[in-house]
């Protein structure tokens, strides 16, 4: 089952040596036609921070298609990321699949992916759910949403995120930590969308509402909303949605207590998330690897690879297929670049330690 992993210190990951951008790479996606290369052409090479049982349908159909095998390595996205780092340019992967836009972010400053030319990949993933310079792709979005106590709040006193930070909401908020890259995700957009010095105040508020020191993860937020211990809280969509899917009764009596709401609807709308692939710096079979990403935009395999955690494909034609997704309801999401809100991750850190934001 999905976990996700501790986050170090923004701070950490940029502060690599190489965290300069990538010199500019043509679009060079051939792959070269040596007796190695041809024989590369039929394995690709995947590090990915992802593993659901999905994966296994979406990988086996790859192969079926292509008659390329897949040779899959899944760790967590630190040690996947270190792990590329420490090999260079013996790097053995093609393709890199991590779990959330900060990742993917720091991973293409660090010089880890290369610049992908792909009409498939440029008509079919939105503008807002890839790299500004075509380094990463998103291939599943999820959505950053409040979840209220029902016996406590009106959801209209929690309607937007600015709302997070209002008087009436004082001792009532719950979030993990801040430096989390979902939180400095939405905290980066809101920093795009009003600039710095509102943000700063908000958060101020936010840190006046707390109901307690942020910890745990956004299952756990959910759970405290639901036992009273706090009465607002951030969540992504599929921490939700899995605990309405929970066959648990513990789950099953949290989800009566707990009410959604789709923030900033008559606004910017809800902010969105997403899990995304790369072609690695030095892949090896560059030609393959692009031919990969372009299945993972195809329709059936969106549908498999947003189903593994509960999210929504990024590719609007692809079918959600996802009863528990569905039942939540359409939305207006915000349709800011994930590229430059991740951006805005490192003013958001500064922000979070100014105003106290543990
Ligand atoms: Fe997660």
């Amino acid at each position: 089952m999905y976990q996700s992993p501790a986050f170090p210190t923004l701070s950490r990951l940029l502060a690599s040596p190489a965290a300069a951008l990538l010199p500019a790479v043509t679009a060079a996606v051939l792959a070269g036609s040596s007796p190695a290369a041809q024989a590369q052409d039929k394995v690709l090479n995947l590090y990915s921070a992802r593993h659901y049982q999905t994966d296994e349908q979406l990988y086996g159909e790859f192969t079926r298609q292509t008659g390329v095998k897949i040779n899959r390595i899944e760790l967590g996205d630190e040690p996947l990321l270190e792990r590329l780092k420490s090999e260079g340019d013996k790097s053995p992967p093609d393709v890199v699949v991590l779990v959330y836009a900060t990742r993917l972010f720091c991973a293409r400053q660090e010089g880890l992916f290369q610049p992908v030319e792909s009409k498939v990949l440029s008509e079919r993933i939105p503008a807002e759910f890839r790299a500004t310079d075509n380094t990463w792709f998103g291939f599943s979005s999820r959505a950053r949403v409040i979840v209220y106590n029902k016996a406590n709040v009106d959801p209209k006193d929690v309607a937007t995120y600015e709302s997070l930070a209002d008087p009436v909401n004082r001792n009532k908020v719950c979030t993990r930590s801040g430096s989390h890259p979902y939180n400095l995700s939405l905290f980066g957009a809101m920093i795009e969308h009003v600039g710095l010095e509102k943000t700063e105040n908000w958060l101020k508020g936010i840190v006046a509402n707390q109901a307690r020191s942020p910890k745990g993860g956004d299952t756990d937020q959910i759970k405290a909303v639901a036992s009273g211990e706090c009465s607002v809280a951030l969540t992504n969509t599929y921490y939700w949605v899995r605990m309405m899917r929970s066959d648990a009764p513990a789950d099953k009596e949290a989800v009566t207590k707990v009410g959604m709401v789709w923030p900033n609807q008559a606004t910017t709308g809800v902010h969105m998330n997403l899990a995304g692939g790369a072609v690695a710096r030095y892949a090896p079979n560059k030609a393959t690897a692009v031919r990969f990403l372009e299945y993972l935009s195809s329709d059936q395999a969106q549908t498999y690879f947003a189903n593994g955690n509960n999210e929504w494909p990024t590719v609007v034609t692809a079918e959600t297929a996802n009863p528990a997704l569905e039942s939540l309801g359409n939305f207006k999401a915000d349709k800011i670049s994930t590229d430059r809100m991740a951006a805005r991750s490192t003013d958001a850190q500064k922000l979070l330690d100014k105003v106290g934001y543990k």
